[in-house]
C-alpha cells in the first residue's frame, strides 16, 4: 500500500524534527501524522462566555464569572491555613477557596466589593452550596473580558515533553494546527453514506477538526459522536467479521446424541437440583456442539454460580459421542480442586479422569500420555502444561478453560490445534464482566449468561473494619471457629512490592499463630514461594478440616471450594481492586451456613478506596460490582484485562458509551447480513478502511 499522508512519521511534520519526534514517541505513543491526529484532547476549557452565579452547578467543568469580592478570611492553623473569599455577581455569592498560597490570595484580592474580578475554574457543590476550589482569578482587564471565540482543547502532556521539546498542551494544539493546515492534508471518509445519513452524523474530516478545534459545544458533541462510533464499528466489524469467517470456514464436531455418560450422571449421580439458569445454559451450550459448526463460546455467571457443573454435564456429552475432554485451569490448586471434584461426582461411573500438571514427574506425564492416545482416558484437567505438544489425545472433541482471562488468545488456539477438525471451546470467565466490555473483549465469541443462584444460599454479610479493631475481630473469629467454621485471612501480593508484601503476610502470620496458639487451633499457610507439593499439602489440609485458619496470599483468589469455610478476612483490602475483592469473597458463602466477609483497612482511606469498601458492602451481585469497577478503573486496568489492546480505545468510553456500542455492533450485524465480504460499491470506504485497520498498525495491531 502507498504510503499516505496520514502515514508519515511525525518527524516530518513543521515544528518537530528529530529530537522532539523521539520524545513524542516515548512519551505519547505518537509515530506518525495519524497518531497525533488521533491523540485526542482529554478535556475543553469554556472562555467563550461568561456564566452567572445562578446558573453553576457541579456537572459544569469548568466556569468562567465575572464580579466582586465581598469578603475573604484566612482559615485553619498554619499548614492546614486556607483563604476563603465571597464571590459575587448580580446573581448571587458563591464562595472561593486556595489551599496553596492562601496568604498571598488573602494579602492581594481587594474584598471592596468594587472591584471587578473574572474567575474560572471547576465549580463543586457542598452542603447544598456551591464553591470553586483553586479558581484563576485576575481583574477585569480588556483582554479577560474579550471572550474566547472557541472552546480551547486541554491535551495530556508529560513533565519531559514540556520540559525537553517545550511541547504542554498549547504545543501540541500548534502542532495539529499546523498539520490541520498542511496543503495535502487529506482525510477519507471511513462510513458509508447510508450510515452517515442515517445518523445525522458530521463528516469524519469535519469530526476531525472539530474535535481539535471546536467552534462550539454543538459541533464538539457531534464530532465526539461521530467519532465514537466509528471506532466501536470497526471494533466490532472485525471481531464480527472474524466470528463469520470462522463460522464460515471451520466445521465443527456433530455431538447429536446424549447417551449414557451424561443419563447415568444425571439420573443417578447429580448431588442437587439444576438451577433453572444451569439448565438453560447446558441446552444452548449443546446445541450449538450440534449444528455443525465449532463452539467459541464464553460462559458467564457470578462466583459460586455453578459454572463447572455447566461445563462438566456438557463434556459428559462430548464424551456420549465417542469424544475426550479437557478441562485447563490457571493454577495447580484450581486444577487439583477440579480434578478431586470431578473425579468424586463421577466416581461411580466408568469415566477414567486424568491430572496433569507442571509438577507430575516425568513417570507419570508418561502413562498419561499413553491413555490420552489409546483413548482410554476420557478428561484430562490439568494447568497450562495440557498446551505442551507432547499433550496428544486420539480424540479431542471439547476444550474447557476456567478463567479464561489468565490464558491468552494465542493459547487458545493452541488447543485448536489438538485435533483434525478444532475441537469445541468453552471459556469460562473468572468474575462477571458488564456487558460492553464482554461484547469487546470476547465479542468474536458466543456468551451464555448464569443469571441465578444455586438455592438455600445466604447472602454473604461484608463488614469493613478498621486496622485497630482487629483485636475485635480476633474475638469473632473465635466464636465462629467455635462453631465448627473454617477462616480464610488473605494477604496482598503485588509484584511491585512484594519483598514487603512478603513480610506482611510473615508478620500476619505470626501474629494469628500467637493469637490463635496449637494445639487447640491449626493455621495453614499458602503462598507463592512454597512449592507446589507443600502448597498442596498445606490447602489440602484446610480441605479436609484439619487447620481451622488459612493464611494466604490471593493464589487461593480463583476457583477454590471448601464449603465449610464460612469467613473471610482480607488484610489491606484497599489494596485490592473491586473484582478481586469480590473473587475473594466468593470463596465463603458455600455451605449452608452464615458466612461472613471483613474488610480490614487502614483508617486513611482515599474517596476511591472507600467507595469500593462501600460498594463491597451494599452489594453482592458481581456484576453490579464489575460496573462500578470499569467506571472506577477503565477498562484497560480491569483485572484480566491489561493484556488486551482491544480496550485501548482512543476515544469511546466503554463505562459511559454503552448505548452507542450496542447501537455500533447491531448495525455491523446488519451490514454483514447484507453484504458479508463488503463487495458493494456503497461499502467501499467500510471496506477500505477494514483494510487498513488490518493492514497497518492501529490500536490493537501495535499491541498483539
Ligand atoms: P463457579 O461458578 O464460581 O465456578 P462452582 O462451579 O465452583 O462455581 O460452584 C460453586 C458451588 O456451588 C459448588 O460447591 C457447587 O457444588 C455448588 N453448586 C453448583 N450448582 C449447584 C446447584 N444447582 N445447587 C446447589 N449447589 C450447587
Ligand atoms: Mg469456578
Amino acid at each position: 500500500m502507498q504510503t499516505t499522508f496520514l502515514d508519515t512519521s511525525i518527524e516530518f511534520l513543521k515544528g518537530v524534527g528529530t529530537h522532539r519526534a523521539e520524545l513524542l514517541r516515548k512519551e505519547l505513543n505518537v509515530y506518525t501524522f495519524k497518531d497525533l491526529l488521533q491523540f485526542y484532547p482529554f478535556r475543553y476549557v469554556d472562555k467563550t462566555k461568561f456564566y452567572k452565579v445562578k446558573d453553576v452547578n457541579s456537572d459544569l467543568a469548568y466556569v468562567q464569572l465575572r464580579g466582586k469580592i465581598v469578603g475573604i478570611k484566612l482559615q485553619g492553623e498554619k499548614r492546614k491555613l486556607r483563604c476563603v473569599a465571597t464571590f459575587l455577581d448580580d446573581t448571587g455569592k458563591l464562595e472561593l477557596i486556595w489551599f496553596q498560597g492562601a496568604k498571598w490570595f488573602a494579602d492581594n484580592i481587594q474584598p471592596n466589593g468594587t472591584s471587578e474580578y473574572v474567575v474560572f475554574g471547576k465549580p463543586a457543590e457542598f452542603k447544598g452550596k456551591f464553591n470553586i476550589a483553586h479558581p484563576e482569578i485576575d481583574p477585569v482587564s480588556a483582554e479577560n473580558t474579550t471572550l474566547a471565540s472557541s472552546l480551547q482543547a486541554v491535551y495530556n502532556s508529560t513533565e519531559k515533553l514540556k520540559q525537553r521539546a517545550s511541547l504542554d498542551s498549547k504545543g501540541i494544539a500548534r502542532l495539529i494546527k499546523s498539520m490541520l493546515s498542511m496543503p495535502n492534508y487529506r482525510i477519507d471518509e471511513t462510513l458509508s453514506e447510508s450510515i452517515i445519513g442515517r445518523y445525522q452524523m458530521m463528516s469524519r474530516a469535519e469530526a476531525m477538526k472539530q474535535i481539535h478545534f471546536p467552534q462550539n459545544a454543538e459541533m464538539l458533541k457531534k464530532a465526539e459522536f461521530r467519532l465514537k462510533f466509528e471506532e466501536l464499528f470497526f471494533i466490532q466489524l472485525k471481531l464480527l467479521k472474524q466470528k463469520g469467517l470462522r463460522e464460515t470456514t471451520t466445521r465443527g464436531y456433530v455431538f447429536s446424541q446424549v447417551g449414557d455418560f451424561f443419563n447415568t450422571f444425571y439420573n443417578h449421580h447429580l448431588p442437587f437440583q439444576l438451577t433453572n439458569a444451569q439448565k438453560r445454559v447446558i441446552k444452548e451450550i449443546r446445541m450449538d456442539m450440534g449444528n455443525g459448526k465449532q463452539m467459541n463460546r464464553l460462559l458467564q455467571g457470578d462466583v459460586g454460580s455453578g459454572k463447572t457443573l455447566v461445563a462438566l454435564m456438557n463434556m459428559l456429552i462430548a464424551m456420549d459421542n465417542g469424544f475426550q475432554t479437557c478441562l485447563m485451569a490457571p493454577t495447580e490448586i484450581l486444577a487439583n480442586q477440579h480434578f478431586q471434584t470431578i473425579s468424586e461426582l463421577l466416581a461411580e461411573q466408568n469415566i477414567v479422569v486424568g491430572l496433569l500438571t507442571g509438577s507430575k514427574k516425568t513417570k507419570h506425564r508418561n502413562a498419561l500420555h499413553a491413555q490420552l492416545q489409546s483413548g482410554e482416558m476420557h478428561i484430562l484437567i490439568g494447568t497450562h502444561a495440557l498446551l505442551e505438544d507432547e499433550v496428544k489425545f486420539k480424540n479431542l472433541g471439547l476444550v474447557v478453560i476456567d478463567e479464561q482471562h489468565r490464558f491468552g488468545v494465542a493459547q487458545r488456539a493452541k488447543m485448536w490445534a489438538k485435533n483434525i477438525q478444532p475441537p469445541h471451546v468453552l471459556i469460562m470467565s473468572a468474575t462477571p464482566i458488564p456487558r460492553t466490555l464482554a461484547m469487546t473483549l470476547y465479542g468474536d465469541l458466543d456468551v451464555s449468561t448464569i443469571d441465578e443462584m444455586p438455592p438455600g444460599r445466604k447472602a454473604i454479610q461484608t463488614i469493613h473494619r478498621f486496622d485497630t479493631h482487629r483485636d475485635r475481630v480476633f474475638g469473632f473469629m473465635r466464636e465462629q471457629i467455635a462453631l465448627g467454621r473454617q477462616i480464610y485471612v488473605v494477604y496482598p501480593l503485588i509484584k511491585e512490592s512484594e519483598k514487603m508484601d512478603y513480610k506482611d503476610l510473615m508478620d500476619g502470620y505470626e501474629s494469628i499463630a500467637r493469637a490463635f496458639p496449637a494445639p487447640g487451633y491449626q493455621v495453614s499457610i499458602v503462598h507463592g514461594q512454597m512449592k507446589a507439593e507443600a502448597k498442596d499439602f498445606e490447602m489440602q489440609r484446610f480441605v479436609k478440616g484439619e487447620t481451622h485458619i488459612m493464611v494466604a496470599t490471593t493464589v487461593i483468589e480463583v476457583g477454590v471450594n471448601v464449603p465449610n469455610a464460612s469467613v473471610m478476612v482480607i488484610e489491606s483490602a484497599e489494596r485490592f481492586g473491586l473484582s478481586q475483592l469480590h473473587q475473594l469473597r466468593g470463596r465463603v458463602g458455600r455451605g449452608a451456613e452464615q458466612s461472613y466477609c471483613i474488610l480490614m483497612t487502614s483508617f486513611k482511606l482515599s474517596a476511591e478506596g472507600r467507595l469500593r469498601m462501600d460498594t463491597m458492602v451494599r452489594t453482592n451481585d458481581g456484576f453490579e460490582i464489575a460496573e462500578v469497577d470499569l467506571k472506577l478503573r477503565g477498562p484497560g486496568d480491569m483485572a484480566g484485562t491489561t493484556q488486551s489492546g482491544v480496550l485501548d480505545l482512543a476515544i469511546a468510553d466503554l463505562a459511559k458509551d454503552a448505548q452507542l456500542l450496542y447501537a455500533a455492533r447491531n448495525l455491523v450485524a446488519e451490514l454483514l447480513t447484507d453484504d458479508i465480504n463488503l463487495t458493494k460499491p456503497e461499502n467501499a470506504a467500510i471496506a477500505a478502511q477494514y483494510q487498513r485497520s488490518m493492514k497497518t498498525g492501529t490500536n490493537w495491531s501495535r499491541i498483539s
